[in-house]
């Protein structure tokens, strides 16, 4: 068995599961039909939509034990998507369901086919998946920055210096 800790996304409604958190929620019962089975999930955040997207974003993540490897897992993952109706193709337009790897307690994956990185190429630069991973794991080690809670310490304090931007006080 191995920990892994995974983002959910959603930005579209579903025909049956409704609103985008409760997107999230169905995904997360999805789970166990593929051997994923959820420890701890977090709160689900709703943020404002990054890029030409005119929609909102859910956002949770969840710390989950599975049996599955990282290629694995990331099938059970897609085929979960799928599932969905995620459409592909539309990197900042509307998913019905977006699921990634950010942690595996076993430390690093790296692998072409499938394309597959852990920890997450996007994990140390996304609000939307730091706030709600600090809830639920913040001690967990993200190689060469510490732990979540400083990753998202970082973030958020390179966020600030950005939007005050320069010349503009101490
Ligand atoms: P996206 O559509 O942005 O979610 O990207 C999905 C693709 O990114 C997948 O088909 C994977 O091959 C690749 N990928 C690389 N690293 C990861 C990861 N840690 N979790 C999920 N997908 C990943």
């Amino acid at each position: 068995m191995a920990l892994y800790a995974i983002a959910l996304g959603s930005n579209r409604r579903h025909g049956r599961h409704g609103a985008p958190a409760r997107v999230l929620a169905a995904a997360i019962a999805a789970l166990p039909r593929e051997g994923v089975i959820p420890l701890t999930v977090s709160p689900t955040f709703v943020t404002a939509p990054i890029g030409p997207s005119i929609r909102a974003f859910a956002n949770a993540a969840a710390l989950v034990e599975t049996p599955l490897d990282p290629p694995a897992l990331l099938a059970a993952l897609k085929r979960i998507e799928r599932a969905f109706g995620r459409r592909r193709g539309q990197r900042w337009g509307a998913r019905v369901l977006d699921l990634d790897i950010l942690l595996w307690q076993k430390g690093r994956w790296s692998s072409r086919r499938p394309v597959l990185l852990i920890p997450h190429i996007g994990l140390a630069k996304r609000r939307f998946v730091l706030d709600p991973l600090v809830k639920i794991a913040p001690e967990w080690p993200v190689p060469r920055i510490g732990t979540v809670a400083q990753a998202r310490a970082r973030l958020t304090r390179r966020l600030a210096i950005h939007r005050s931007g320069p010349g503009s006080g101490p």
